[in-house]
């Protein structure tokens, strides 16, 4: 049960804005092995089975028998065999003559039985050394041997080199290089601030002489800050592709390999491939992978250092005029070691912050460009719902819309795709098997009446777009969306009080109504403290601290965690403060619900009808009450509200 979309569906705090990334099958060394393995033994059967058909077996005592029987023609003494020819096989034409072989006798007088053979008028040779089953078995061991190698060179270049025998840590495995990109600044959405900036390094791209002219220095690199999916790597290929560049790109992750150097080399390789095509841009994505500081406080290895120092040194070393631009992208960029941000490194800063209503609705429409969209389609309402959502996840959300459509066997995307994909991406596919018992059913309805009719209710709060009491995956049993009606910036203490209300509406229908308390209500406590907290501690707005700050946020774009910085006295004073406002709500919230109790079971029997509701419906319901009873009861709470 959860009060949904305040909160940014992007908050993937494990996911550094790391990409996966294609690896090798495990199984490639282990299947080498084995296709060498069989490659020996084939040929090892075949060339047995030729020796073999070429003549017939026989037993010493025939070879004997033979010879006293004087039938031998011709007699070849080999290291482990006799080959012997009789004289009815010579008497056969050619191709149909047979010899025969037979095996040593142990302890046998060779010399002997060759002066026996003499005497006897029949021919014998010699071969030895010439016997092929040596030269097979030398062979064998060489494709044995050429296998292993090539088995070490697999394995060595998984590990990041490029084998043992290609030098050391020369790697070209993992640095992409696209001659082109593509990609230009129509592709990128919004972002305006960031293009602006970045104009200045498209045009030194395009000319440089321009710059050097003048005498002016050269911008060497700028780093782009932002979360995960707001499209840094995006901008940087638009970049390359504005400046019609070679676009060479590198994830600071790669630089990071099991063998100490390997990094730097890779360092070092990547500025030399990259002079030779210059001018071009170099990107390295979460270079704090990399350029993580390097005093210890963050936990670093020697690795990592020498990594870090090659990489300043490459791009302390290279010429500006010969036109290799440094762009890099991180979402920490507090943990960068100061060295890199040093002036003439990556010294300019560009922030590329999540979209605002204008940027999504302009990134929907990038990415609806090539997709057939019916006339109901409606963009501005899904960039109005999204708030919070970066481009990577409205591209997401589009693309589910198309697949939606398909899978509904239509030509086209319309406005109810969007919408149900919208839900997929920020609150997971609807769940179609969970199955609620009627009272769990009539709990998770008066819950969500319960946060939408405090919202309607109230002056200051965003107007419903949805209610539910479908589950989803995600795990909230049914949830109610609010929309705001306009972009919204700043918040005043009395909207985040309303907000407190509302997200505490749930607990309160239950309690009113039931007298009950659910495990239903947990996320919306745990935002609504969060929220109080935050009041108390960043915002001012309380009346026992006033402006003093108790809290500091260390990561800004990450997850905006914030850590307590008071005594400890002070910060238990926070914890009792924090509790008196959320009492506060909790209290005004169920007097507002029981105040109201007829509107809440109308409206939470209709929703358990349609499961789905409208805020439209939602509004019929609150102003069809209004009007029947335009006694100040109703109106005056709300406006007490307000104040
Ligand atoms: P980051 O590097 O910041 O993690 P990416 O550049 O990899 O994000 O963005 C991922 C995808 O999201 C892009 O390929 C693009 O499809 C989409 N995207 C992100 N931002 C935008 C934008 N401003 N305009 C259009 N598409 C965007
Ligand atoms: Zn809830």
């Amino acid at each position: 049960m959860d009060l949904n979309r305040n909160d940014t569906p992007n908050n993937n705090q494990n996911n550094n804005g790391k990409k996966p990334e294609g690896n090798r099958p495990k199984g490639s060394i282990g299947t080498a092995l084995l296709i060498t393995l069989a490659i020996v033994l084939l040929i090892n059967w075949i060339y047995g089975s030729i020796s073999k058909s070429q003549y017939t077996e026989t037993s010493f005592s025939d070879f004997l028998e033979a010879k006293e029987a004087g039938q031998l023609t011709e007699v070849e003494m080999q290291y482990d065999r006799i080959i012997y020819m009789t004289k009815e096989e010579a008497a056969k034409p050619a191709s149909a003559q047979k010899a025969c072989y037979t095996g040593l006798p142990s302890g046998g007088d060779m010399l002997a039985l060759e002066q026996e053979l003499h005497a006897a008028g029949v021919t014998v040779k010699n071969e030895i050394v010439e016997d092929n089953s040596v030269i097979m078995m030398i062979l064998s061991y060489a494709l044995m041997i050429g296998g292993l190698f090539l088995v070490m060179n697999l394995l060595t270049k998984r590990m990041g080199g490029d084998g043992m025998m290609g030098g050391m840590g020369k790697s070209k495995a993992k640095v992409y290089m696209e001659k082109q990109t593509g990609v230009t600044f129509k592709d990128v959405a919004g972002q305006d601030e960031a293009k602006e900036s970045l104009q200045e390094i498209i045009d030194f791209l395009h000319n440089p002489q321009k710059y050097t002219a003048i005498g002016a220095k050269l911008p060497k690199g700028a780093l782009l800050v932002g979360s995960p999916g707001t499209g840094k790597t995006l901008l940087a290929k638009a970049v390359a592709g504005e400046a019609n560049v070679p676009f060479f790109s590198i994830s600071g992750s790669d630089f990071v390999e099991m063998f100490v150097g390997m990094g730097a080399s890779r360092v070092r390789d990547l500025f030399q491939q990259a002079a030779k095509v210059a001018p071009c841009i170099i990107f390295i994505d979460e270079i704090d992978a990399v350029g993580r500081s390097r005093d210890n406080r963050y936990g670093n290895n020697s690795e990592q250092e020498q990594t870090l120092n090659q990489l300043l040194s490459e791009i302390d070393g290279f010429e500006p005029s010969k036109g290799i631009v440094c762009l890099a992208a991180t979402n920490r960029p507090e943990i960068l070691d100061k060295a890199l941000l040093r002036p003439g490194r990556f010294d300019r800063r560009i922030i590329v912050d999540r979209p605002n209503l204008q940027g999504r609705l302009d990134t929907l429409k990038v990415h609806t460009r090539k997709i057939k969209l019916s006339d109901d389609v409606d963009l501005r309402k899904i960039a109005q719902a999204t708030a919070g959502a970066v481009g990577a996840d409205l591209a997401n959300l589009v693309n589910e819309a198309a697949l939606r459509a398909v899978r509904m066997g239509r030509q086209a995307v319309n406005q109810e795709d969007l919408l149900v994909s919208f839900e997929t991406v920020i609150a997971g596919t609807e769940k179609k098997n969970t199955v609620l018992t009627d009272m769990e059913k009539r709990l998770v309805a008066y819950h969500e009446v319960g946060h939408a009719l405090i919202a309607a209710l109230e002056k200051h709060a965003q107007p419903v777009s949805k209610i539910t009491i479908v589950p989803h995956t995600s795990g909230a049993l049914g949830y109610t969306m609010q929309m705001p009606e306009e972009e919204k910036f700043l918040s005043t203490a009395e909207e985040l009080r309303t907000e407190l209300r509302t997200l505490v509406g749930g607990r309160a229908a239950e309690q009113v109504v039931f007298g009950v308390q659910t495990t239903g209500a947990a996320n919306d406590i745990q935002r609504a403290t969060s929220l109080a907290r935050n009041m108390v501690t960043q915002y001012g707005m309380s009346e026992k601290f006033g402006l003093m700050s108790t809290a500091s946020v260390e990561n800004q774009y990450l997850d905006g965690q914030a850590y307590m910085d008071c005594s400890q006295e002070t910060a238990a004073e926070v914890d009792k403060e924090v509790m008196q406002i959320l009492q506060q709500a909790y209290t005004d919230a169920k007097r507002i619900l029981t105040e109201h109790r007829g509107l809440l079971d109308e409206i939470s029997e209709f929703l358990l009808v349609k499961e789905t509701i409208t805020g439209d419906e939602l509004m019929a319901y609150v102003n069809a009450d209004k009007n029947a009873l335009p006694a100040p009861g109703v109106e005056a709470p709300k406006d007490e509200e307000a104040e």
